[in-house]
């Protein structure tokens, strides 16, 4: 109880920080009368009941952490907690990746739940119905979601997104991987032309993945069509490789190990002409190529279009991670006693270098707020405004991860050093 009292007055102290250029602006006593279920009702975006049901479900024996597990391991108890996760019901309706399309809301707040326990399980999931469900989503048509997405719910068929390549990570229009139509037989080759044009870090296509969302440089009758998206199956159902496919483990990474990257290369890789996702660009059986949208740059920008929510994604990951580490840190300051009676957390010091990044993660999560307002709630989203807000705010968002947490460690002392301290959801 005396934690948390003293853990209610320092939150209340970082509204003073907040205002010390204002002083005159504190009124302490609206301060003192902070409802925490209404802050807590402000900070949570949307979906408080699916998000109730999620953290319940991950307090299952499965979601402990164990941190004596070999690389093989990890991974394979990170496929098992997805797993467990699509087989949830959460309230009657489960976990659909539909909804990427007919409820984002609750879409991402299944997904944003996930990592406040593992963020390997958030990355392997954001991979498999982010990237690549809802790239199936946005860019394929009904006979794409028919085939595929109950599939992808069941985690029948785990899904890989294939866009960048060794030689061209930020340069994604500079891809070399190609897809050309072969009219007589109905089909697309994809073609890895040089080793720069590998697929590389694709999530899940180290170990589990079944088909992936490849980014290939199209060319019908000869013509060059730029950026269209491929669903191309790399392992059967049994899991061996699909011929012609070729990929290397990425192994062992500095983080994120229950997740399997690799490394793919695509020789002659014959796919049929549905293989297409082609909501905005399509080729018909004789090999005529046609899209509504008329200039390859801004098709290209169509393509890529899908990748906002997987992007809002990552920088409410990242204030995820801001949340468990000021929470772990705060605490910590007021239980630790040091020096006699007074807590670490009663120095102005140590004050100093916590609670700036307290106020960093209010204002980032409110800022993620509106950014899902903008991106979600407004009838027609303004394209432009929420290419900005979520890029500018994942990019902040990621920065100030690295420092608000590595403050977090440093006030925790020895502590900060070791991996329990940040067990469980
Ligand atoms: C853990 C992990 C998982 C991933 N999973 C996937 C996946 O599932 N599927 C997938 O397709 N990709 C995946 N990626 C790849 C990721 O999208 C790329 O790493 C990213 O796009 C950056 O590309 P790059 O690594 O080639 O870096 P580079 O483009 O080489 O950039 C290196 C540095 O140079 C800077 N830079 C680049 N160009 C410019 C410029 N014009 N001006 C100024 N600075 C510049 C960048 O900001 C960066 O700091 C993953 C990456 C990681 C690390």
């Amino acid at each position: 109880m005396e934690g948390n009292r003293r853990l209610e007055v320092l939150e209340r102290q970082l509204c003073a920080v907040q205002l010390a250029e204002a002083p005159e602006l504190i009124d302490a006593a609206a301060l003192s009368a902070i409802c925490p279920k209404q802050l807590q009702a402000l900070l949570v975006h949307d979906n408080p009941e699916l998000r109730s049901a999620v953290f319940e479900f991950l307090k299952g024996d499965i979601f402990k952490p164990n941190h004596y597990l070999s690389l093989m391991e990890f991974r394979e108890l990170t496929l098992q907690r997805l797993q467990r996760f699509v087989a949830a019901d959460f309230g009657g309706r489960g976990f659909d990746v539909r909804d990427y399309m007919n409820d984002p809301r609750r879409f991402m707040a299944g997904l944003e739940c996930l990592s406040f326990c593992d963020y390997s399980m958030a990355i392997k999931a954001g991979v498999h119905f982010t990237l690549c469900g809802g790239t199936i989503c946005k860019l394929g048509t009904a006979k794409h979601h028919n085939a595929l997405l109950p599939k992808l719910n069941t985690l029948e068929l785990p899904g890989c997104f294939g866009m960048t390549e060794l030689g061209h990570g930020s340069n994604v229009m500079g891809i070399e991987t190609t897809a050309v139509y072969d009219a007589p037989r109905g089909e697309f080759v994809i073609t890895t032309p040089s080793n720069e044009a590998s697929k590389y870090w694709i999530g899940g296509s180290g170990q589990h993945g079944k088909i992936c969302a490849v980014f290939a440089q199209l060319t019908v009758g000869g013509v060059w069509q730029g950026p269209h998206v491929f669903m191309v199956r790399i392992r059967d159902d049994s899991g061996r490789l699909m011929p012609g496919v070729r990929i290397k483990d990425h192994g062992p990474k500095m983080g994120l190990n229950g997740v399997d990257n690799g490394q793919i290369w695509f020789d002659s890789v014959r796919v049929p002409r549905d293989a297409m996702l082609d909501r905005y660009a399509s080729v018909d059986a004789a090999g005529t190529y046609s899209s509504p949208i008329p200039t390859v740059s801004a098709r290209f920008g169509t393509m890529v279009g899908g990748l906002t929510t997987g992007r809002i994604l990552i920088g409410q990951g990242a204030v995820t991670a801001c949340m468990i580490g000021t929470t772990i840190a705060l605490r910590y300051a007021s239980q630790r006693p040091q020096f006699g009676d007074k807590l670490i957390g009663d120095y102005l010091t140590h004050q100093r270098r916590l609670l700036p990044g307290l106020a960093t993660t209010y204002a980032l999560q409110l800022g993620m707020k509106q950014l899902k307002v903008a991106a979600f709630d407004a009838a027609k989203p303004d394209a432009k405004l929420v290419h900005v807000l979520s890029s500018g705010l994942k990019a902040a968002a990621t920065w100030s991860r690295v420092e608000v947490l590595q403050q977090c460690r440093e006030c925790c002392g020895g502590m900060g050093f070791l991996l329990p301290t940040r067990s469980g959801p």
